[in-house]
């Protein structure tokens, strides 16, 4: 890396509540989050240079506020750093995220401290990259693996994986091309969310068939009999030979778990991902036991800080036993695990053998650098960065709650739908919408018809009262 390229001084960090109203159509709806607005703590890290470093981290709407400030506390510990100076010393930048003697106490590396800090070093990486010119998968897998390993952090894991363990396994595993030509192979959730009536699940499960999709998760968990009925619906529609997944996200006890997937079991799921508590390994261990016939339970974490992830795919053990399929969706997950994924073939596994990525059917339009899907695939990113960076239209309009979208999102859906869809659905979504707004500017001339007029007007002065 050329000295001239490296001289970025950080001189501000931005982060901004960016909300997309997703619960309307009930996209990402699962057992236990059963109305997400997929949202992102969206950060650019500014320098001198005017080079800018894109990051976020996903959230589901209400409480993305508390992620906002967590990444403000972050922001004193990056400003005035050059990006040579990061770079030359990452694990001890790592650290200083991290271990902060007094906000340290609020994690640590968990929770919404976890979520902040991952937005930054995103964003972070995202910049290195960049001034690089490179995706961020190429610049991992053009690096040392010294210097690879000298990013990560092994402070709490080296009685799993020592440094030099790293180092053994970090060799070029294969060549580039085969990515480049035919892509990683991905498997979808976007059938089958828990609020998408049979017929959507018919209409979406017909459409990804036509598209070359052959592995598919279900969401389940909360009422045994719609389990049932949509597994059935679904096993039925792709067929025995092609893949079913199901994820209960955290829904059950252990016992119910065991009872659930011992009734699931007719349909052939290759796993049972989030049966239970997340933190419970005994409860997890009880259920494998019982599982019989299924894979593996996947493990529960959401937000990657990245060299987690690749202290995961590390691991002599995953690497050798465990197939690994890193989870994606929500709004930009995928666009970020790409890059972790063509490292991980390309620089670790060196194989497609128990490896596949989830893989979400929204939001994509609002990058810059959006996910490109072909023939059940993902395609290697091209452009340099983290395929982090958000069209500034489509964060303007969803910034929360100033944005035209949560401004008007009840209103339009009214216009849109009022006439043709079920009224009292409306009504419902349309308070739902006023009550989560901090501020209520209704424009009530862009209503069409006199009663609805009439009504918003009311909702108004309900709302200013
Ligand atoms: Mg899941």
């Amino acid at each position: 890396m050329s000295e001239r390229k490296m001289v970025h001084k950080i001189t501000h960090v931005t982060v901004r509540d960016v909300r997309f109203p997703t619960s309307l159509e009930q996209h990402g709806s699962d057992a236990m989050h059963t109305d997400p607005d997929y949202s992102t703590a969206y950060v650019v890290v500014h320098t001198d240079s005017g080079l800018q470093g894109f990051g976020f981290t996903f959230t589901l709407g209400k409480g993305t506020e508390i992620v906002v400030c967590a990444v403000r506390a972050l922001a004193g510990l990056v400003v005035g750093k050059s990006l040579q100076e990061i770079v030359s010393d990452f694990r001890g930048f790592y650290r200083l995220l991290s271990s902060d003697g007094q906000m340290r106490w609020l994690g640590p590396e968990k929770g919404v401290i976890h979520l902040a800090t991952a937005a930054v070093l995103n964003a972070v990486w995202d910049l290195w990259a960049r001034a690089e010119g490179k995706p961020l998968w190429k610049l991992l897998v053009d690096m040392d693996p010294k210097q690879i390993v000298s990013c990560v952090d092994f402070r709490y894991i080296t009685d799993a994986l020592t440094e030099e363990e790293a180092l053994d396994i970090l060799v070029k595993a294969q060549e580039e091309d085969q990515m480049l030509k035919e892509g990683y192979p991905a498997y979808t959730t976007s059938c089958a969310w828990i609020g998408y009536s049979d017929e959507q699940l018919k209409q979406l499960c017909t459409d990804a068939l036509k598209s070359g999709w052959t592995k598919f998760k279900v969401k389940v968990g909360a009422d045994l009999e719609d389990d049932t009925r949509r597994c059935r619906l679904i096993r039925q529609m792709i067929g025995p030979d092609k893949t079913l997944m199901i994820d209960a996200n955290q829904r059950w006890d252990v016992s119910e778990a065991i009872g659930w997937v011992s009734s699931l079991a007719e349909f052939k799921p290759l796993w049972i991902e989030e049966p239970t508590c997340p933190d419970d390994i005994l409860g997890h261990a009880a259920i494998s036991k019982v599982r019989g016939k299924f894979g593996f339970p996947a493990d529960s974490c959401v937000e990657d800080l990245f060299f987690h992830f690749i202290v995961v795919i590390l691991h002599p053990f995953v690497v050798m036993l465990l197939p690994v399929c890193p989870h994606a969706g929500g709004v930009g997950l995928c666009e970020l695990v790409q890059h972790l994924i063509l490292f991980d073939y390309i620089c670790v596994s060196g194989s497609l053998s128990n490896r596949m990525c989830e893989y979400v059917d929204h939001l994509h339009e609002h990058f810059t650098s959006p996910v490109v899907i072909h023939d059940a695939h993902y395609m290697p990113p091209k452009d340099p960065g983290y395929s982090c960076e958000m069209l500034e239209s489509s964060v303007k309009k969803h910034q929360y709650p100033e944005g035209d979208v949560w401004k008007w999102a009840c209103v339009k859906f009214e216009i849109n739908h009022g006439e043709h869809g079920d009224k009292k659905a409306c009504l419902h979504l349309t308070h739902l919408y006023f009550e989560r707004l901090d501020v209520v500017d209704v424009d009530v001339s862009v209503s069409q018809s006199v009663n609805e007029v009439a009504r918003l007007t009311e909702l108004k002065k309900k709302k200013v009262r």
